[in-house]
């Protein structure tokens, strides 16, 4: 499959060239290597971008390290966190037969994939999310908590489903605030490419 070519209002994350629009969670300029059109992570920390978010849909390319040897949570693990504070599970899931709330295109530890859409590993494979923030009334309580649907290699994994909240290793748990993306160094050599958000106005008109 060709990379999927971005809307002319996306804002383009990564496009093969450099990580200019990354940088690590303190701030510091992002040190993942970028050869051949793709970012790698290289164990030198999580990275996110310098732009945050609200409402959006995200597209996002990665392929898995071949780990044969590596089982379960080890096998080429990464992680893309919505917002910061949502982790969609970035995982080598090929072939089992009942993905659960650990594994490949897993809201972590709250929602299982309705299917199992993974390629095997050494191979590209794609996220199309479409999320929605939380809404907070005006005393500043959750009213509504974040929503996503989600697509893994253009099968539907996550259909509207409600978040409970940050999942594990969420940078803050303010989640009426914009949040970056950022991506998981969890040790395993896992490519990212193609990586674009096109933001979402929060509500339509009110008009008929
Ligand atoms: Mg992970």
């Amino acid at each position: 499959m060709g990379l999927a070519k971005p809307p002319t209002d996306a804002v383009i994350l990564f496009d093969g060239k450099d990580l200019s629009s990354w940088c690590t969670r303190s701030g510091e300029p992002a040190g993942w290597e970028v050869a051949d059109g793709a970012m790698t992570v290289n164990r030198t920390g999580d990275i996110m971008t310098k732009e945050k978010f609200t409402d959006f849909m995200l597209h996002l390319e990665w392929m898995e390290p071949d780990m044969p040897e590596a089982k379960g949570q080890a096998k080429g693990n990464s992680g893309v966190y919505l917002q910061g504070r949502y982790e969609i599970q970035v995982l080598d899931s090929y072939g089992i037969p009942v993905p659960g709330k650990g594994d490949c295109g897993a809201v972590y530890d709250q929602f299982a994939p309705l299917v199992n859409a993974c390629k095997p590993a050494l191979e590209w494979q794609t996220y199309d999310i479409v999320f929605r923030g939380a809404r907070l009334d005006d005393s500043g309580q959750v009213i509504d908590q974040a929503r996503i649907t989600a697509a893994q290699n253009g099968m539907i994994i996550h259909n509207n489903i409600q978040v409970l909240g940050p999942t594990g290793g969420a940078m803050d748990d303010k989640v009426g605030e914009p949040g970056p993306l950022r991506l998981q160094d969890h040790g395993n050599p896992v490519k990212y490419r193609n990586i674009w958000i096109v933001n979402l106005p929060l509500k339509g008109s009110d008009k008929y």
